[in-house]
């Protein structure tokens, strides 16, 4: 068997196109869609993912601003740049960045935005919204793999999802995505972590199994089901002196030999990460809708 290769490019494009169609029409009823950037200090990653992010708000015609604080900035002042974006009406959207410098509690920061302009879904008050099965703004990364899932016709209801990793950005949502009691979800869920014994005999179990470790080509054919779709969200360097940059993105999934036993499987780059930034244009219009209402 060779797998389909889930396209997340194309996907994602379809979503952007019918977010610019979205915002035209907010345009029309004189509202412009908003994003307000914050990138602390000088994380080369950091500085590349908030690019992109504003590329594609640009693209859409979602407006967007960008804070640039030092990496000195204290805690305090971090705040107060929050709590200005939270009362400037012209912004409907906050990112924050992530990570934060090691002396900013990050948890603090995200409970500083205001849960209506919080696009990244990483508020409390969302994430609690998300496990009760209400309407709120989801974490793009998992919200995108949901939509990913969708537009490719692989129905999740009473299937066995399996998913590697417990964080708060891709782990935890995911499952609170896909076991809740709605279209698109209806999934039997189970969690694995870095304490979880016998990894491979309960990833063999999934339907479908969506990885975000964080481990290079970690996951392996012996660890898939034979037909199973599988789901990589993540992006990991290594060393490739044969390209400029002297490096390459990978996933967590042994890619070729997966293919080889999976129905369908995401590819990185092109997979999910495409997704992540369609979602947050997402967000961002749903943030802006909801001043109309
Ligand atoms: P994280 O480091 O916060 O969490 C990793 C999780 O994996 C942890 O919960 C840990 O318990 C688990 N884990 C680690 N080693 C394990 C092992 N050997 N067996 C089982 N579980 C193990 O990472 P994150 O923020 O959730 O990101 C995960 C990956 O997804 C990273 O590669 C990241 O770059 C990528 N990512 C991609 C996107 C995207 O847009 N595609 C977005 C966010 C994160």
């Amino acid at each position: 068997m060779t797998a389909k290769i889930i396209d997340g490019k194309a996907i994602a494009a379809q979503i952007r196109q019918e977010a610019k169609n979205e915002v035209e029409v907010l345009k029309d009823r004189g509202v412009t869609p908003c994003l307000a950037a914050v990138l602390v200090g000088d994380v080369a990653a950091s500085k590349v993912y908030v690019k992109n992010k504003r590329k594609a708000c640009e693209n859409i015609g979602i407006a967007s601003v960008l804070h640039t604080p030092t990496a000195e900035i204290s805690e305090p002042e971090l705040l107060k740049l929050i709590d200005e974006l939270n009362h400037d009406q012209a912004i409907h959207g906050i990112l924050v960045q992530l990570p934060l410098p090691k002396h900013i509690d990050e948890t603090k920061v995200i409970e500083a935005i205001d849960p209506s302009k919080d696009v990244d879904g990483f508020h409390p008050y969302n994430v609690g919204r998300l496990v009760i099965g209400l309407d709120t703004f989801r974490s793009c990364t998992p919200a995108g793999v949901q939509e990913l899932l969708l537009r490719s016709g692989i129905d999740v209801a009473g299937q066995h999802v399996v998913i590697i990793g417990r964080s708060n950005i891709v782990g935890k949502p995911m499952a609170n995505i896909v076991v809740q009691k709605q279209k698109g979800a209806n999934a039997t869920v189970t969690i694995c972590h870095s304490r979880t014994r016998n990894l491979p005999e309960i990833t063999r179990q999934a339907d479908i199994l969506i990885s975000a470790l964080g481990q290079p080509q970690f996951v392996k054919p012996d660890m898939v089901k034979q037909g199973a779709v599988v789901i990589d969200v993540g992006i990991n360097r290594i060393d490739d002196p044969s390209s400029d940059k002297g490096y390459k993105l990978v996933g967590d999934v042994d890619f070729e030999p997966v293919s080889k036993v999976a129905s369908a499987v995401t590819p990185v780059p092109g997979g999910v990460g495409p997704m992540t930034v369609a979602m947050l244009m997402v967000n961002t219009i749903k943030a802006a809708r909801m001043l109309l209402k």
